[in-house]
């Protein structure tokens, strides 16, 4: 899409700026840049640290310091060589500089790194050196940057030596390179920028603020963090725009959060409820603590005239599910339907008979609506929906998104959905009668990301699990010891217990690895387990089979279940105690710990068995980037043992987020949250929090940003944040 080069804010057009000229306008309108101001804020995606630069012939002076340095260099000639052993191959790289020549290692990532370089081609080369065998200095798995030439572009660095010598770097693309838009070129256009139009840049912060949290203003800010004189003066101008864009990620969370609150529900709930008060009753067990308080903290929810927004956290077996059912009585005896969504159908279909199982004797119609109904049960289930009769319905998210048509929708529980976004919300508040909204997850959140991914949402945590739980054994294992794992198995289901064991699938080739998991099966029943029943169960199922199979895995028919991950959240069956994971290094670390949460749902001691096998990255080797394997490849590590040292949820969350990072986690377009170019929302967790109470404080005192000295702030999120709030006003 193209976009019309526009100015807001009374800034000069992109073509004005000395180096841009009619093509580079043309090129960077398309990618979304309307003027200076947005080129300001395409910040370095790292420097050059000049005063670091050594030469070839100085780096046994630094092999002492043990510091990183840089050399300029070209590439003079690449090598093969096999280790002593010959079993591997390691990639030599010969560079050379005026004062000498200079040897790089790697010692993986052959295959791709042969490919990588041409000889004569000019590098930044970075690592501690080393010395080998000779005792000449040299480089080990060093990082590197292309260069245009040894100099890169000398008469700007000539210019930038004078203001410091820390020389930015930018990310380009294909089109932009096109234009001459590669690092060096922004370089230089974002020079002129800064020299002749910074002055017209607006702030964005009210003095207060800035002063409050010492801040600098905008401008220099912005001077820095493209061209600073030193590193001291760069995480000044970091800290700055750091902290503006948190604080504007908030004030936009603030303002929903209070348009939100501004809706009166329009109903007052009766919150004296006998059947809530019936099941309780019923139950073989006590709520522990923390379930109660959750539970009276969604009854004053109720009893508020505004509606519930709440998201409830608790880890996987902390019994959300009972909470949420005592909620839902409430709102059934106020006469309103509830609509009881699961992420899959298989969830639903337990969460249906759960539910059911729970509500014997009290008589309260629960109904089920998922895809693979027959035609005639779902007429008739759409047709309760609509007349009341069905007062709580469990589904998946088709509930919400399709025309299911309620009578009096008073109550929306979304369970085991964290991703369940700002947007969705809205969507589902435009349905009935802005109902009052219950979101349950297992995935722990840190603080900060919670104020920022649910900032318009309140938070009840489960922070205990039932008293009569033993922590799950984790062990990790590799293929050679599944003989003995196997054999675990055998011991545990002659003791009455029940397994799973489950298979990855990735999407890319998901034909062949279902069939991979139906061999495996069928090979497990012939050959390991044949005195025992086993199971299948795989995502391309009909829902009848997969009921079926769930039904006899419940009932005790089926010893074994052999699974994909379908089974991953929510599942419910005491009597297993084993969870065997094949492959479970190509599994995320959520995923695990979800599957982990099936086993240890009684007073047994359940085992979680990881049985991994590296060797996978390996023979993907050639796909993927040197790097990029030896990173998954440790990162796929970290997960394991993370999953063998702990079971603690919130522990694990946070190393998945550690090595993920928030946007992924979570999914940012789907939370509608902006995404987030310098701030990081786990490492500047402390600018999150002082933002967020800044932004929130202030639509307390001033909800239209009417006072003057808030102007400054009015404007910048107006221009900014135009987009993004009209695409929230949709629901
Ligand atoms: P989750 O929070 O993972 O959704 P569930 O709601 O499925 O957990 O509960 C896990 C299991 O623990 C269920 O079998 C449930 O009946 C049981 N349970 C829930 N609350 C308690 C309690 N207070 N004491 C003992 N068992 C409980
Ligand atoms: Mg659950």
């Amino acid at each position: 899409m193209k976009r019309s080069i526009e100015t807001p804010n009374s800034q000069p057009p992109l073509q004005y700026i000395k180096g841009v000229g009619p093509k580079r306008a043309e090129a960077l309108a398309n990618l979304g840049f309307r003027s200076a101001r947005d080129l300001f804020y395409y910040f370095p995606r790292g420097y050059l640290d000049r005063s670091q630069i050594v030469r070839i012939a100085d780096l046994r002076m630094y092999v002492e310091k043990g510091e990183p340095v840089t050399i300029f260099a070209e590439v003079y000639r690449q090598e093969a060589r096999r280790t002593r052993r010959g079993n591997k191959l390691i990639f030599l790289l010969t560079v050379k500089d005026e004062s000498g020549f200079l040897t790089c290692v790697w010692f993986e990532g052959f295959q791709w790194l042969k490919n990588a370089f041409e000889n004569g081609e000019f590098l930044a080369l970075s690592a501690i050196p080393s010395l080998d065998k000779l005792n000449r200095p040299q480089f080990v798995h060093p990082q590197y940057d292309r260069l245009k030439s040894a100099e890169e572009d000398e008469p700007d660095w000539g210019k930038l030596f004078n203001t410091g010598s820390i020389i930015p770097k930018y990310r380009s693309s294909a089109e932009f390179e096109k234009v001459g838009l590669d690092s060096r070129g922004f370089r230089r256009i974002i020079r002129n920028a800064v020299d002749h139009h910074l002055s017209a840049v607006d702030e964005t912060l009210s003095l207060e603020i800035m002063q409050r949290h010492d801040l600098c203003d905008e401008k220099s800010a912005l001077r820095s963090i493209h061209f600073p004189g030193n590193f001291q003066e760069l995480e000044i101008a970091r800290r700055r725009l750091k902290f503006e864009e948190l604080f504007f990620l908030q004030l936009m969370l603030a303002l929903r959060k209070r348009n939100a609150q501004q809706q009166l529900r329009g109903r007052t709930y009766d919150v004296e409820s006998k059947l809530a008060h019936q099941l309780v009753h019923s139950l073989h067990f006590e709520l522990t603590k923390a379930q109660r308080k959750v539970l009276r903290e969604i009854v004053d929810d109720f009893k508020s005239p505004y509606p519930m927004n709440r998201l409830l956290q608790g880890d996987v077996g902390s019994g959300k599910t009972i909470v949420a059912l005592c909620a839902a009585l409430i709102a059934v005896e106020n006469g309103l339907q509830v609509a009881f969504m699961a992420p899959t159908e298989i969830l639903a279909e337990q969460h249906y008979q759960t539910l059911t199982e729970f509500l014997k004797g009290l008589s309260v119609t629960v109904r089920l609506l998922v895809g693979g109904q027959r035609k005639k049960l779902r007429e008739d289930v759409l047709e309760d929906i609509r007349q009341g009769s069905a007062q709580i319905v469990v589904g998946t998210h088709a509930l919400v998104e399709e025309k299911v048509e309620f009578m009096n929708l008073g109550l929306v529980i979304v369970d085991e959905q964290h991703r369940f976004g700002v947007m969705q919300r809205a969507t589902l508040r435009s349905k009935g009668i802005n109902p009052d909204v219950l979101i349950m997850t297992a995935t722990p959140i840190p603080r900060t990301l919670a104020m920022t991914f649910y900032g318009d949402l309140e938070v009840s945590v489960i922070d205990e699990m039932p008293a009569n739980r033993k922590p799950i054994r984790t062990a990790l294992r590799t293929e050679k010891e599944k003989v003995r794992v196997y054999q675990f198995v055998k011991e545990e289901i002659q003791r009455g217990r029940q397994a799973y064991i489950v298979y990855p699938l990735i999407e890319e080739s998901e034909k062949v690895d279902l069939k991979a998991a139906t061999q495996e099966y069928e090979h497990l029943q012939q050959n390991i387990f044949p005195e025992y029943r086993l199971g299948l169960l795989h995502g391309r199922m009909k829902s009848d089979a997969k009921e079926e199979v769930m039904q006899k895995f419940k009932k005790g028919e089926i010893h074994i279940l052999v699974s994909t991950t379908v089974i991953e959240v929510g599942i419910d069956i005491p009597n297993a105690s084993v969870m065997l994971i094949e492959n479970a290094e190509r599994f995320g670390l959520a995923q695990l710990h979800q599957l982990r949460g099936r086993v240890g749902r009684s007073a047994d001691q359940s085992y979680c068995i990881l049985i991994a096998n590296y060797g996978w990255f390996d023979a993907h080797a050639k796909k993927m980037d040197i790097s990029e394997i030896r990173d998954e490849k440790e990162h796929a590590r970290t997960r394991l043992e993370t999953m063998v040292q702990t079971v603690d949820g919130f522990k694990i969350a946070e190393v998945d987020l550690k090595l993920r990072g928030p946007g992924e986690f979570f999914g940012t377009q789907q939370s509608g949250v902006p995404g987030l170019h310098i701030a990081n929302l786990i490492d500047d967790s402390e600018l999150v929090t002082q933002a967020h109470k800044e932004a929130f404080d202030l639509i307390k005192n001033d909800p239209h940003l009417r006072q003057k000295e808030n102007e400054c702030i009015r404007k910048h999120f107006d221009e900014a944040f135009r987009e993004i709030l009209e695409l929230g006003k949709i629901g």
